[in-house]
């Protein structure tokens, strides 16, 4: 699934085809990429839009028009997009939408699993979509540890899963989630509401150097994911605990482990990302000593 880091690798290898073209024809193949619209209907509103910024707020692609419209694009699972030269894209079963640019080159949309959305916004209403669903972005410096603390505070939920709400950072899932916990130390189970200063400033940190690494090397390719040049990303060599169960942690040695939170497959080192440790004092659900003394 793409994350903030494939994200922005699309983002900035599409956008120097994308600004100051019109698109001039659109295709939309499938009605679940626009629904509850009619294809047709978007894509005709879509044809003589002119692109005046390509922009990125979480996981979602913003192509703005001149007109102060935006196509908000989320790729969600297995979404992917494509630049092609005049008639050199190739066929494709999962193609689902293709814009035509004036330059005559072509951008291809593709999603095997179909949960991606294509959403026409009006210039009013974007800011208000985005607010509404998403938190900071954590590569801008208004990303800081007491405002990741902020959003934590009172959390009873696990870190990971709290870090998976997009109200908490922008564009982490699966991956960069539990990649930035094992640089931070930090048990995914761990409840979020508990992290002491020090542990959020680590955190704060571990986040934005995996999302940074995560950019740098294009992105993951697992499956789905390539690059609109058709590349793939090479993040993955660079997984510390994604994936890796029985891999020995790079840092101590013992085997990483999978558990499964918030429905996810999770993984963390043993001895590295301890949970023990903070349960007895941190955790709002165990019994205090006092208590247990009383009942007796
Ligand atoms: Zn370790």
């Amino acid at each position: 699934m793409p994350e903030l880091p494939e994200v922005e690798t699309i983002r900035l290898q599409l956008e120097p085809h994308l600004l100051g073209r019109r698109f001039d024809r659109v295709e939309i193949h499938d009605p679940r990429l626009v629904r509850p619209f009619e294809p047709s209907a978007v894509a005709a509103e879509l044809e003589g839009e002119r692109v005046s910024a390509l922009d990125r707020r979480g996981k979602y692609l913003i192509v703005r028009f001149e007109s102060g419209r935006a196509l908000l694009i989320h790729l969600r699972m297995t979404g992917s997009l494509r630049h092609a030269p005049k008639g050199e894209l190739a066929d494709d079963p999962h193609r689902r939408a293709v814009v035509r640019l004036d330059d005559g080159s072509d951008i291809a949309y593709r999603d095997v699993r179909r949960f991606g959305t294509w959403q026409l916004l009006e210039a009013e209403d974007l800011e208000p979509y985005l607010e509404k669903r998403l938190g900071v972005e954590p590569l801008e410096r208004t990303f800081t540890s007491p405002r990741l603390g902020q959003r934590l505070e009172g959390r009873r939920a696990p870190i990971k899963a709290a870090l998976l709400d997009q109200r908490t950072v922008a564009g982490l899932g699966n991956i960069y989630v539990d990649e930035a916990l094992w640089r931070a130390e930090l048990h995914p189970l761990r409840p979020a509401g508990t992290l002491e200063e020090g542990e959020l400033a680590r955190l704060t940190r571990a986040i934005k150097d995996v999302l940074k690494a995560g950019v740098k090397r294009q992105g993951a390719s697992l499956r789905d994911y390539s690059t609109p040049d058709g590349g793939r990303g090479r993040m993955q060599d660079r997984f510390r605990v994604y994936g890796r169960e029985g891999h020995p942690c790079q840092r101590c040695g013992t085997p990483i482990d999978k558990i499964r939170t918030a429905g996810r497959g999770t993984w963390y080192c043993p001895t590295c990302q301890r949970l023990e440790r903070h349960a007895a004092s941190s955790s709002p659900r165990r019994p205090s000593r006092s208590r247990r003394h009383s009942s007796v």
